[in-house]
């Protein structure tokens, strides 16, 4: 072999061998690639997940924020009295019903001094159960013990409205204390009803002239008495509903089985008659009365 031919057969060795070089070389770079690409995918990835963190904490934080915001705000208002309207909570139900006959006859049957479940329960079952409604004035100091009961009526669309907390006679009271059985009352319904009332029933049927001037909602009288507190008897309530009219406001207490007894009978009776039983803001709105703060009221009539 000539030097020349060993020459040549080198390069044709070298160049035999060029493929294979080149080959594993493109081999590592394309390796070398992938694991570049699998690294910044797996960046990407983490840093998307800090970023989502972040967003998470931030709206937490917001959330946070905002509920002690409300927080604050509703311990402001409780602050200042209680004279604030709800504006941001809706109520549960549509306190006046749109959809009632102002020709047909309506009466307002009201109910004192409870909560009371054994009794309330058996009520606001008939009245639901008969497409009526009716108004409770409910003793403050009872509200917590009876709250479910209370509840209860109130989201069947019944008006609890109140009797004070303590059931004082306000007429012997100082202006202050009629202001702080009020108050105390109103805070109590509100933490449950989400809403003060906004009528009164005055114990024992006392009202005078500080009174007048001191209590800020309607006071609502009656026109019809059933003296359920002192029959105790069914049949007696009944017969002292007989004469009920159109824009009566009946007076009953949710203390005795018995008037619950006779609120059974009384309320399909009363439906079959052709009337619509109504809260005393259902009958006032469709009476056209405007009740006003420190004003006495009887009946729709
Ligand atoms: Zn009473």
């Amino acid at each position: 072999m000539s030097r020349d031919d060993k020459r040549r057969r080198k390069r044709r060795q070298r160049t035999e061998e060029n493929p294979k070089s080149v080959w594993i070389m493109m081999s590592a770079a394309v390796v070398l690639g992938v694991v570049i690409i699998a690294m910044v995918a797996q960046l990407v990835r983490l840093n998307r997940q800090g970023e989502r963190l972040n967003t998470q904490t931030k709206t937490e934080a917001s959330v946070d924020n905002s509920a002690e915001n409300s927080k604050k705000a509703g311990e402001s208002k409780k602050a200042k009295g209680t004279e604030a309207p709800q504006e941001t909570q809706a109520p549960a139900v549509e306190h006046i019903r749109k959809d009632l006959d102002p020709d047909k006859p309506m009466v307002a049957l009201t109910f004192d001094d409870g909560p009371y479940d054994r009794v309330t329960n058996r009520i606001v079952k008939v009245l639901a159960k008969n497409d009526s409604r009716a108004t409770f004035f409910v003793v403050g100091n009872r509200v917590e013990r009876y709250a479910d009961t209370m509840k209860n009526a109130f989201n069947k669309g019944n008006q609890i409205s109140t009797h004070t907390f303590d059931h004082g006679d306000l007429s012997k009271m100082k202006k202050k204390q009629i202001r702080r059985e009020l108050t105390r009352a109103f805070r109590v319904m509100k933490k449950i009803n989400g809403e003060e009332p906004t009528m009164l029933r005055p114990p024992y049927g006392n009202v005078n002239d500080k009174m007048r001037r001191t209590i800020k909602i309607p006071m609502i009288y009656w026109s019809v008495d059933t003296e359920d507190w002192a029959s105790r008897n069914s049949k007696k309530i009944l017969k002292k509903c007989k004469s009920i009219s159109d824009g009566d406001i009946v007076l009953m207490h949710d203390l005795y089985p018995s008037t619950a007894g006779a609120v059974e009978k009384l309320v399909p009776k009363l439906r079959k008659k052709g009337f619509q039983l109504v809260t005393v803001e259902e009958l006032f709105y469709y009476k056209g009365i405007d009740a006003e703060g420190g004003k006495v009221y009887f009946s729709g009539k």
